[in-house]
């Protein structure tokens, strides 16, 4: 027997960090199949990365990348433009500046690379090494009315200590917060945020006036290191992620977020697909999520009793207001079931880590 009752979301729901692949990635899954399995768990807008293959780092792969968003948007006859991020490294600048003006485009992410220019994530080269041009890019964000986000692994760290441990997490934080500090008013997004420590810093930028939002991803809400929520069924590099997940009190303290009135939070889905192969190959990162980032944020909201105006922030509000993305405020109420995921990712190409996970799911929107 399932269980039906109401919840009331916005009416138009924003994942503002996910990974449409495509290009020579198509295979692991692409613009079109994303947006499809995005409106299926209500998503109205997403935010695509740029660590593609090419990587979104010059004016035209982005242009090649906007047409596909507007090509597979208008197949499936979305109401909304969908956004992307552009790709900064330490050698485009110029470019930087020319994508920034175009409509579809959110803000610069930057990814770390170290001396040797390995990436820290899975994907192409993209990244930057410099603080020189963290510097650059905020001031150029700030002149142009856009944000930066920022994944925060730092490489002299990882590379140190041989993983992807907190430390590296929360140093890289605390270096784009000190440039931040030298030019006020530039917006900046911390892009998942894994630990109680790395958020502290966020929440403690946020009090000396640093326009800094964190994102919260739902898999660092629902899972964690010590294999909570896990399907034993599945191999655990299905659970590896960049940034790893933390301990059961990292993530604890990061639900307890979604109930404070914090109105730079951001929840995103970072859904990133690999493939079954690649994952058990290659341990590559990375955890789909966008068909859950709904389902798991209803379902923590009915257990801390969050309020429809919070949770409304939380899955689009905060979202629209923090990234300048208009959007209506209206409410709506739906229909959700509770039932146990079966959702499948790019035809089944991409194992779904959520398999079997018990959540209220939206149905249809009640009259
Ligand atoms: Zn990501």
């Amino acid at each position: 027997m399932t269980m039906l009752s109401t919840i009331t979301l916005p009416k138009v729901i924003i994942d503002s960090h996910c990974h449409g692949r495509d290009l020579k990635q198509s295979y692991k899954t692409t613009i079109l199949q994303v947006l499809r399995e995005a409106r299926r768990s209500s998503i109205s807008i997403t935010a695509f990365m740029p660590n593609t293959n090419p990587a979104i780092t010059t004016v035209s792969v982005l242009e090649d990348y906007t047409r596909r968003m507007k090509t597979a948007r208008r197949s499936l006859g979305l109401p909304h433009e969908q956004l992307v991020y552009f790709g900064a490294t330490d050698y485009n600048l110029k470019q930087c500046d020319e994508a920034l003006d175009h409509p579809s485009v959110v803000g610069i992410k930057d990814y770390p690379i170290g001396e040797e220019g390995k990436s820290v994530t899975t994907g192409s080269h993209i990244g930057v090494a410099n603080d020189d041009t963290i510097f650059d890019l905020l001031r150029l964000v700030r002149e142009k009315n856009k944000v930066i986000a920022f994944h925060c692994d730092d490489p002299s760290i990882i590379k140190e200590e041989g993983k992807h441990t907190i430390r590296a997490e929360t140093e890289y934080i605390k270096r784009v917060l000190s440039i931040a500090r030298q030019v006020p008013n530039a917006k900046i997004v911390i892009c998942h945020v894994s630990s109680k420590e790395s958020a502290q810093l966020v929440l403690s930028a946020q009090k000396d006036g640093i326009k800094v939002a964190m994102e919260l991803m739902p898999q660092y809400l629902w899972f964690d290191a010590e294999g909570t929520n896990w399907n034993p069924e599945l191999d655990p590099v299905f659970y590896h992620c960049f940034n790893n997940l933390r301990t059961s009190q990292d993530r604890e303290f990061l639900i307890k977020l979604l109930a404070s009135d914090n109105r730079n939070i951001l929840i995103a889905s970072d859904s990133a697909c690999h493939t079954k192969e690649e994952k058990l190959k290659n341990k590559f990162g990375g955890i789909p999520s966008n068909q859950e980032m709904v389902p798991v944020i209803i379902t923590l909201a009915k257990k801390l009793n969050l309020s429809d105006e919070r949770v409304a922030q939380l899955l689009s509000f905060n979202a629209s207001d923090f990234l300048g993305i208009p959007v209506s405020r209206e409410l709506v109420t739906v229909h959700v079931r509770q039932k146990i995921d079966d959702l499948k990712y790019n035809h089944g190409a991409v194992v779904n880590p959520w398999k079997g996970t018990k959540l209220f799911f939206p149905c249809k929107k009640t009259k």
